[in-house]
């Protein structure tokens, strides 16, 4: 069968190194490279060369199929699991969010109010089916159930941080999930993994098996149109040329989706337009020294700078793998009025080194070896009230079509990489 796919983040890869053994695969991606979300780039400092993703990652115990995936790959030796270790920035202050220990010493909260939370955090774990709670607000079940100094010194910072002016929206599913997968870290703390050398060797594995069994992965090829006729997809058009198929998976944002297809999937035409997507503006910069000199790997803040988290990489991976200290920092957006999509790339990482020399005493820009700015408006779904009636289906309807994405059921609470592997899988299933 010729099947095209539409994007080669981890969705698109994974179902096409699924489908090519069998199958005639071509990949288009409007990219100069591929991995999507999970790309790297390659950097060089001091005549060493390494890959580094664009954007932080690390993977979960509970990535089953992923972690399956890279076994399969061989690239098992690369897979460390590592204390990942945790802060919350507030007031000034950093407070360790490592252990329930810790926890019990954020003074933030009074006593009581850590009770609360306890309870709170202790309620989420017996909650197995989190459907009722898809359409209550997050912000509302919280001073419900924890009283709202809980809501305004714990998680609303937390949540601004990951949905910017939607924060007050979000769904209490998608919290009761996120709690349910970052609470289970027991009295050590959690560990995180991480595949040495970067995510760039799970890309390029699954990319070299697909272009050997014959498969095609084209870059800076951009799909205009999936063209339907007879509620049967006919192929795709890209450069202008129209391109013949048997099937397609799509794994591009939904509304991009209902572009590509004319407004020709009827059914799911009002849920791909209602799902909306948030950006990341995630600048990484080299240093000469260490930035969080307490060893902290993740560090989120309630402060005034215009980013809601700080990821010191090498405080997490191997310092002599890269030759100088890595550091992300990081902010999610709205929309493309947000002064960190419209103003200068300098302009944004003054903005962001600015906010450093606030929080870091220590930190001087002589220290800064580059600093990088990546930014894009598909970042992630935004898990609104109600979301969970609009995760999209594997099958979209016309004959031929199949989606796998941030918007598949595989990726909610939290879409991952995991979940995209996974979502790949279960679209290919259908052509198998
Ligand atoms: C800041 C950030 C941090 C993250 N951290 C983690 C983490 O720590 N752990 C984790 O597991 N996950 C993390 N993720 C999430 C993870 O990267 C994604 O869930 C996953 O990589 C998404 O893969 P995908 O294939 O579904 O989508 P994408 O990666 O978005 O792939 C879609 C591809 O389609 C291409 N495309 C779009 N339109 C077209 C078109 N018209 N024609 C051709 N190509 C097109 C895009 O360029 C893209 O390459 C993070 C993501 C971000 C942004």
């Amino acid at each position: 069968m010729k099947i095209i796919i539409i994007g080669s983040g981890l969705a698109g890869l994974s179902a096409g190194y699924k489908l090519c053994k069998s199958n005639e695969i071509t990949i288009f991606e409007k990219d100069a490279e591929i991995g999507g979300m999970a790309a790297s780039y390659c950097q060089e400092y001091n005549g060493k060369e390494y890959f580094i993703e664009k954007y932080y990652h690390h993977i979960f115990r509970s990535d089953s199929e992923l972690i399956a995936l890279i076994k399969e790959l061989g690239l098992e030796k690369q897979m460390l699991w590592i204390k990942g270790t945790n802060a919350y920035f507030v007031d000034g202050k950093n407070y360790p969010m490592n252990t329930p220990a810790e926890i019990l010493r954020f003074s933030p909260l009074s006593f009581t109010d850590l009770v609360k939370l306890g309870l709170l955090v202790l309620r989420i774990k017996t909650i197995n089916d989190k459907t009722p709670y898809d359409r209550m607000r997050a912000r509302d079940w919280i001073i419900a159930g924890a009283g709202r100094s809980v809501y305004e010194n714990f998680f609303a910072p937390l949540m601004k941080s990951k949905f910017g002016d939607n924060a007050e929206n979000v769904s209490a599913a998608w919290l009761i999930g996120r709690v349910k997968i970052r609470a289970d870290r027991g009295k050590e703390g959690e560990k995180l993994g991480y595949l040495r050398y970067g995510f760039n060797s799970l890309l390029e594995a699954l990319s070299r098996e697909i272009t050997s069994n014959g498969g095609k992965i084209l870059k800076n090829k951009e799909v205009t149109e999936i063209v339907i006729n007879d509620n049967k997809v006919q192929g795709v058009i890209t450069d202008g040329n129209f391109v013949i198929c048997d099937a397609v998976i799509s794994t591009v944002e939904p509304r991009v989706l209902d572009t590509l297809t004319k407004g020709k999937l009827e059914n799911l035409r009002e849920t791909l337009l209602s799902i909306r997507y948030q950006g990341t503006a995630c600048a990484l910069i080299g240093l000469e020294k260490r930035l969080m000199v307490d060893g902290n790997y993740w560090l989120n803040i309630k402060a005034d700078v215009p980013f809601g988290a700080v990821i010191e990489h090498t405080n997490f991976m191997l310092l002599e793998d890269y030759g100088e200290h890595l550091v992300y920092i990081t902010s999610y957006f709205q929309d493309e009025k947000d002064f960190r999509w419209i103003q200068k790339e300098e302009e944004v990482l003054d903005s962001y080194l600015r906010g450093l020399e606030k929080m870091f005493p220590g930190f001087s820009r002589a220290d800064v070896h580059w600093a990088k700015l990546f930014r894009r408006m598909d970042t992630a779904p935004v898990y609104e009230q109600g979301y969970l009636q609009k995760v999209l289906p594997f099958a979209a309807g016309p004959s031929g079509l199949y989606l796998a994405g941030m918007f598949s059921s595989t990726n909610y609470p939290e879409r991952s990489m995991n979940g995209s592997v996974k979502a790949g899988f279960e679209a290919a299933n259908f052509l198998k």
